[in-house]
């Protein structure tokens, strides 16, 4: 009883952080503040009540609209609240009530507003990957058992590996596929998970992104040499690395063993 109280206070925590999570979504990529002024409807910028505020419930009771203006408001707000609290609820299934939890927690949060912010606008802001980078390497070498070295490598590996594809993509495609917020957002997946996960990662990202992109074109939602973002991939790839290395290991080793 107690810890099913638990989870639900963490997937509560999940998705009030995620309605902060909305608020960098919507701005860091325009330049503004984080801090302040206070949300406001993207229609009418007339500031939220505080009583509006409550995450996920918000949306049912004001039926997806704003409540000065009427016009409706964006399905990702509680898209985001939600994903967040799930992830919350998700890593404290996986890895208990403690630090590690709480670190795995800020990476998840982090890979979702870089996806998102990725999806909506094709870009990765360094603000998200450069900080993510040092915080995933001390993590890895204080906390979660990855250790320094391991971190070091995945680092590397991870921003290494999307370098260099970069370097040739415009010689084997004909043209630039990868963005250098790409690389640091690898690379601070690779912090955080080591330089095994990133393998993994780029291997599932892939093969995932070239489904998409193929079936995307078959139903003519883009067109042949559109660019589709590969960040939203990485992170998707990531949060499955974390939760199911083990299971995703066992099936490549039924591919190839
Ligand atoms: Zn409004």
């Amino acid at each position: 009883m107690d810890t099913l109280i638990l989870y639900i206070l963490w997937f509560v925590a999940g998705a009030v952080l995620g309605s902060f999570l909305n608020v960098c979504i919507s701005r860091i990529p325009r330049g503004r503040s984080v801090v302040s002024p206070v949300s406001s409807c993207p229609h009418c910028r007339q500031p939220v009540r505080w009583f509006d505020n409550v995450p996920l419930l918000n949306f049912i009771w004001l039926r997806a609209r704003c409540r000065s203006c009427g016009r409706r408001l964006s399905w990702r707000y509680p898209l985001v609240e939600c994903l967040n609290g799930a992830g919350y609820l998700a890593v404290a299934a996986a890895f208990g009530f403690g630090v590690n939890a709480l670190v795995y927690a800020s990476f998840v949060s982090a890979l979702l507003v870089a996806a998102v912010i990725d999806f909506e606008h094709l870009i990765i802001p360094d603000i998200i990957a450069l900080p993510g980078i040092v915080v995933g390497f001390f993590a890895s070498a204080f906390i979660v058992p990855v250790g320094w070295l391991g971190s070091l490598i995945g680092i590397a590996l991870g921003g290494g590996s999307l370098w260099l594809l970069a370097l040739i993509s415009p010689y084997l495609f004909g043209k630039e596929g990868l963005g250098g917020g790409d690389m640091k957002l690898l690379a601070m997946i690779g912090a955080f998970l080591g330089w095994q996960a990133v393998i993994m990662i780029l291997f599932l990202a892939s093969f995932a992104g070239a489904v998409a992109g193929v079936a995307l074109m078959a139903f003519h939602r883009i067109e042949r040499g559109h660019y589709l973002p590969f960040g939203p991939f990485l992170a998707g790839g990531a949060v499955a690395v974390l939760f199911l290395r083990r299971e995703l290991l066992g099936i490549y080793e039924g591919l190839f063993w």
